[in-house]
């Protein structure tokens, strides 16, 4: 049964003091929301759990693009069309750009934040896999203080993640490590986005990779999907072959079989299994193939 608005209450703090202070006072009761993108489908299909909310969308701390020397942090209400317009953003990390791109459309971009797409916890989202494989940080923040989990570690088992329910995601650290996302890079980067059509369809697979050979050798190997596992998966068996491995022509068999205790997607609404398993493999085959041919930069 649909939802009811006034069912639901929502506070709009001019701080975002007051906004800890209310997540911290009753935890897990208060839930944030940003863009709102999410939350109103659950409100529309009736399954929207909790009844008071906080909204952070006024916080202006918590918005835009920071770009240090040795990191770059998207900040949590940062959106999809701001990370697609952001040039050094864009240009070292073509993945982020890619993903933001290809989620929604232009209403779904304009107002769908990063923070969101993480903290919803989709093994469906189209930003976690290439964050994977950037190797990015997450910055929680409570009135306790902040604290940074690197994003590898953050999603435990499905829509389960290591954030307490007073603590908001306040940003995403980036590293801009020169050799693997300066001008100079010899990586191969990666993103591809399956799904029934071009635009406005969740993905059934999604896959990002990242990979530098040197000297005939594997030195950097990095592969994550979405889609395929109960969260946003990184491949760590197939990073493991691969690096320090030859960048031969078996490169690609040794992923695709490492791939197989990791890889467990389910049958639903979008996909089959058996697809999505196949599509993977295929994805991840390509891009071993490519590494080891002596591709570089990223293609589209
Ligand atoms: C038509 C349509 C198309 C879509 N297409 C795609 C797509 O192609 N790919 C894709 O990945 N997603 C897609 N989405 C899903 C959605 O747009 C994204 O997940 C978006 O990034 C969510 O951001 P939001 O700010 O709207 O989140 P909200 O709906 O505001 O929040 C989502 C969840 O995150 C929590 N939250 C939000 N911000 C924070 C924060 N800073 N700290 C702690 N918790 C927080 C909320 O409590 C809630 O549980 C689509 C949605 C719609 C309606």
């Amino acid at each position: 049964m649909r939802g009811i608005v006034s069912d639901h209450e929502l506070t709009s703090p001019s701080t975002l003091q007051e906004t800890l202070a209310l997540l911290s006072d009753d935890p897990g009761e208060v839930r944030p929301i940003a863009g709102g993108t999410d939350v109103m489908v659950e409100l529309a299909a009736g399954v929207l759990r909790h009844r008071r909310w906080v909204n952070i969308w006024q916080h202006d701390e918590l918005r835009g693009i920071g770009v240090g020397e040795d990191t770059i942090t998207v900040r949590a209400l940062t959106t999809y069309s701001e990370v697609r317009a952001h040039d050094v953003l864009s240009r070292e990390f073509p993945m982020l750009g890619q993903a933001a791109a290809e989620s929604g459309a232009w209403a779904i971009q304009n107002r769908g934040t990063i923070g969101g797409n993480i903290v919803n916890a989709s093994p469906a989202a189209d930003t976690p896999p290439a964050l994977l494989v950037y190797d990015a940080k997450l910055i929680l923040l409570s009135s306790r203080g902040e604290r940074v989990v690197p994003y590898r570690d953050f999603h435990t088992g499905y829509k389960q993640m290591q954030r307490e329910p007073d603590e908001l995601l306040s940003g995403v650290v980036l590293p801009r490590d020169p050799w693997l996302v300066g001008p100079d890079s010899r990586a191969l980067q990666r993103y591809r986005k399956v799904g029934t059509r071009k635009a406005q369809a969740i993905s059934k697979v999604c896959l990002a990779a990242l990979g530098v050979v040197e000297q005939g050798k594997v030195v950097v190997f990095r592969l994550a999907f979405g889609s395929v596992a109960a969260v946003p998966l990184a491949c760590t068996a197939a990073e493991a072959v691969a690096v320090g491995s030859a960048a031969d022509a078996t490169l690609a068999d040794r992923v695709a079989a490492a791939l197989t205790g990791q890889v467990l997607p389910l049958d639903d609404v979008r996909s089959t299994a058996r697809y999505r398993a196949r599509v993977a493999e295929n994805l991840a085959r390509e891009f071993a193939t490519d590494l080891a041919n002596g591709l570089t930069g990223f293609a589209r």
